[in-house]
């Protein structure tokens, strides 16, 4: 499964921020997967690794493809405030 993927800014480890649809990414645009949508200011995302939260932002995303020997860690969602 193709994944969006953030870059830790507290212990740079991966984590997942999203898994891709495929279904929309077919509607979409075939070349480029559709990125999700974040909330002005960023996305807040704490890290499954060290448990500390970041704000993110859109263009922070890393596509990567999914393989069975690189399992990110689901990460959690925090609200907004
Ligand atoms: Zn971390």
């Amino acid at each position: 499964m193709p994944q969006w993927v953030l870059n830790c800014q507290h212990c740079h480890k991966l984590f997942t921020c999203d898994e891709i649809d495929l279904a929309s990414w077919a509607a979409y645009d075939p070349l480029w997967p559709p990125k999700p949508d974040f909330p002005e200011g960023g996305l807040r995302m704490a890290c499954p690794n060290c448990k500390k939260g970041s704000t993110y932002q859109r263009y922070e995303l890393m596509y990567t493809d999914y393989q069975p020997a690189q399992k990110f860690r689901q990460s959690r969602r925090l609200p907004d405030r």
